[in-house]
């Protein structure tokens, strides 16, 4: 059974994906369903379409999970970004619906002067100093949003090395930051949250995921037990990507259970 926690609709401002093109993909890809989680980037709470938009995509996400009740489970989930740059705008959306499922994420951290989406910002020319002073300031945010904010599912941690290091090239010593990572693990373990292994790295050559094999190991090791797997999808055709991969991968650890939600509990499904 595959079942995709993450993905993102047209409701969401990089994303393309009709909800309907992603019912369709999940069907003929075989899969039991998906969480549609568009964005909530709360550094982006003053735009007066942040909060109408979610509501959009909960009410199309809702007409679709009726509308293909019997063939897919479709959970309307949301991605609830940098929450600590406006709490009571995340607490806001979050209590506006019965959401599904809430991922916590972290896109964007309280880097002086560069709180923007580390996306947009251009690592090339920083010296390593800087790119270690961030990269501690990401790690201490994400730390912070997973013990104060509301969640159910942490998202792609170590992300920004996506950028840093795959788009950039930087090099970067991750064993200096195991010790934030380990205490961000043991946080989703103590609250009864569940890790995100994010597939959107994967190729058909590769696999990439996020967290890396390493620190998953850690979590298991720390009594984790709570995972999804979801591909970040922000087109239909991309909807699968990566999550065959990521059971296989599991499988090799012993794992037999992964998790989803509806109405924020979690359900677990054999992946045997
Ligand atoms: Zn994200
Ligand atoms: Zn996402």
């Amino acid at each position: 059974m595959l079942f995709n926690c993450h993905t993102h609709s047209a409701h969401s401002h990089d994303a393309q994906a009709a909800i309907a093109d992603l019912c369709e993909t999940a069907l003929k890809e075989g899969m039991a369903g998906f969480a549609v989680t568009d964005h909530c980037d709360c550094e982006c709470a003053d735009d007066p379409n942040a909060f109408s938009s979610l509501m959009d995509s909960y009410e199309d996400c809702r007409f679709y999970k009726k509308q293909y009740e019997d063939r897919l489970v479709i959970a309307c989930g949301v991605e609830i970004g940098e929450a600590l740059y406006d709490p009571s705008f995340a607490a806001k959306v979050i209590g506006a619906r019965p959401w599904d499922v809430v991922l916590g994420s972290v896109h964007a951290v309280r880097f002086p002067g560069w709180e923007m989406p580390f996306s947009l910002i251009d690592f090339t020319a920083f010296s390593d100093e800087f790119i270690r002073s961030y990269l501690h300031v990401y790690f201490d945010d994400l730390k912070e949003m997973a013990l104060t904010q509301d969640f159910d599912v942490l998202c792609h941690l170590t992300v920004p090395l996506r950028y840093i290091c795959g788009k950039y090239g930087r090099r970067v010593d991750i064993e200096e930051y195991d010790g934030k990572i380990d205490e961000i693990l043991k946080i989703v373990v103590d609250r009864d949250k569940t890790l995100e292994i994010n597939t959107s790295g994967c190729t058909a050559e590769r696999s990439l995921f996020m967290p890396d094999e390493a620190i998953l190991d850690r979590y298991l090791a720390m009594g984790g037990s709570s995972l999804t797997v979801g591909s970040d999808a922000h087109t239909a055709d991309r909807l699968a990507n990566g999550l065959e991969q990521a059971q296989v991968m599991l499988k090799n650890r012993g794992i037999t259970q992964l998790t989803y939600y509806l109405n924020r509990s979690p359900l677990s499904y054999s992946i045997e």
